[in-house]
């Protein structure tokens, strides 16, 4: 085919492509990378201004390649063009989304600046999804009026903040659309307040601020909220009255931890690796577990086994630390040699009040004890004196057990039916 032909049938292409609807040509640019779909932009007038109110601002340093700085410079010079002749125009309609990905060492001034405009325009353009993925050794800086536009924005649903200094130590978010919660590896944030009546997940992790004493955070919502090692939090007030599940990963110094969430019965906690001052750990583990106190079902994951089965010296006679627990999980990457199911089940009997099952995933293997109570009136007799004195649900300790054992090998349940054997004496 001559030039001339290449040219005509491009240019029909083109012109056949160009009329098609704006919301398909929309989703065409969709389907291909952001930094590709910008070519759509010089091949006519009509592309250009179809890629000027596409409703996406995309930009992901993994799409780049080339050297570490001619990388930088590539990804730096495309934010920059695309911000220089898009920003300054409004789309007719919400800006689906703005993402930045971001997975460099490091982030000059020159970004705040950028994303400074970049959020400026997305929340002119009653943005729905916000998210920064940014991953380097410094921090974010934006001014704080940026910062509370951002917090109230009518039509966000998404946020995701990564790697953000937030100059107002008390952090209140209120976009009433707001749906899903990220902040993550944040500074400057001593109180975390989401007021956003609809939002599902809230995800706090790696916040190192959080961490004078009775660092709050408040959310009064009916949502997830997960707090993940945040790594110097000590104490912590989590308000949340309408509160559906909480997640918490990390150390278990942060006690007291006042979880005021009288609707959330279900909780799960991931513990790290036990650290190398043995009585330390039990007796914070022991103080950050009556935190659940009032949790009905309770996950609790760790390393090892052992790290869980708590000295009987950190442990008050008969006294339950898990008042209300029902049903107890325990998932552990290892499978210990000696009776680790016996170990953990008596262990967790001296932890729980009367509970109605305990389920174990001990290196991949599935264990299940459920329990019945009969009433016993002599065995009731002869426990009353030394515990649940002045309390109206009695331990198991007053009840003939019956057990349902299943998933675990015959040596395991030999010892398991002589240690029942034993509390139903
Ligand atoms: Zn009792």
């Amino acid at each position: 085919m001559m030039m001339e032909e290449i040219m005509v049938e491009n240019t029909r292409n083109n012109t056949e492509f160009e009329n098609l609807p704006q919301h398909l040509i929309h989703h065409i640019m969709n389907y291909v990378p952001y930094n590709d779909a910008v070519k759509f932009s010089v091949l006519s007038k009509t592309l250009l201004s179809m890629w000027l109110s596409f409703p996406v601002l995309d930009f992901d340093y993994t799409f780049f390649s080339g050297q570490h700085k001619d990388r930088h410079r590539t990804f730096l010079s495309f934010i920059l063009e695309t911000v220089h002749h898009r920003c300054p125009h409004r789309i007719n309609k919400p800006l689906q989304r703005l993402r930045v990905n971001y997975p460099n060492h490091y982030l000059n001034s020159y970004f705040n600046t950028i994303f400074e405009v970049l959020l400026n325009f997305a929340i002119k353009n009653h943005a729905q999804e916000i998210i920064f993925d940014i991953c380097t050794i410094n921090w974010v800086n934006l001014r704080s009026d940026s910062l509370l536009s951002l917090f109230s924005s009518e039509f966000l649903t998404v946020l995701n903040l990564r790697r953000f200094r937030f100059l107002v130590a008390d952090s209140i978010i209120l976009c009433p659309k707001l749906k899903e919660l990220v902040i993550s590896s944040c500074k400057g944030a001593q109180t975390i307040t989401v007021s956003s009546p609809s939002v599902e997940k809230v995800e706090i992790s790696f916040c190192r601020d959080l961490v004078y004493n009775n660092s709050k955070c408040s959310v009064d919502i009916s949502a997830c909220l997960s707090l993940k090692k945040c790594s110097n939090l000590k104490e912590a007030i989590i308000e949340a009255p309408k509160l559906l599940k909480l997640k918490y990963q990390g150390s278990p110094q942060v006690h007291p931890m006042q979880i005021l969430a009288n609707k959330c019965s279900t909780a799960s906690i991931k513990l790290p690796e036990r650290e190398i001052d043995y009585d330390l750990w039990f007796d914070n583990l022991k103080q950050f577990l009556s935190c659940f106190d009032h949790f009905k079902n309770l996950t609790i994951s760790c390393f090892k086994v052992k790290d869980l089965i708590i000295p009987v010296k950190f442990l008050k006679n008969n006294e339950s630390l898990l008042r209300d627990a029902k049903h107890i999980k325990v998932k552990s990457l290892d499978f210990p040699q000696g009776q680790p199911v016996r170990r953990l089940v008596e262990r967790l009997f001296r932890l729980v009040h009367k509970p109605l099952k305990f389920t174990f995933f001990l290196e991949g293997v599935r264990s299940t004890l459920k329990f019945e109570y009969e009433n016993k009136a002599k065995k009731r007799k002869r426990v009353e004196r030394r515990c649940c004195l002045g309390i109206s649900t009695k331990c198991w300790r007053h009840y003939a057990l019956k057990v349902n054992i299943q998933g675990v090998n015959e040596k395991e349940r030999g010892r398991l039916d002589k240690l029942f054997f034993h509390y139903n004496l």
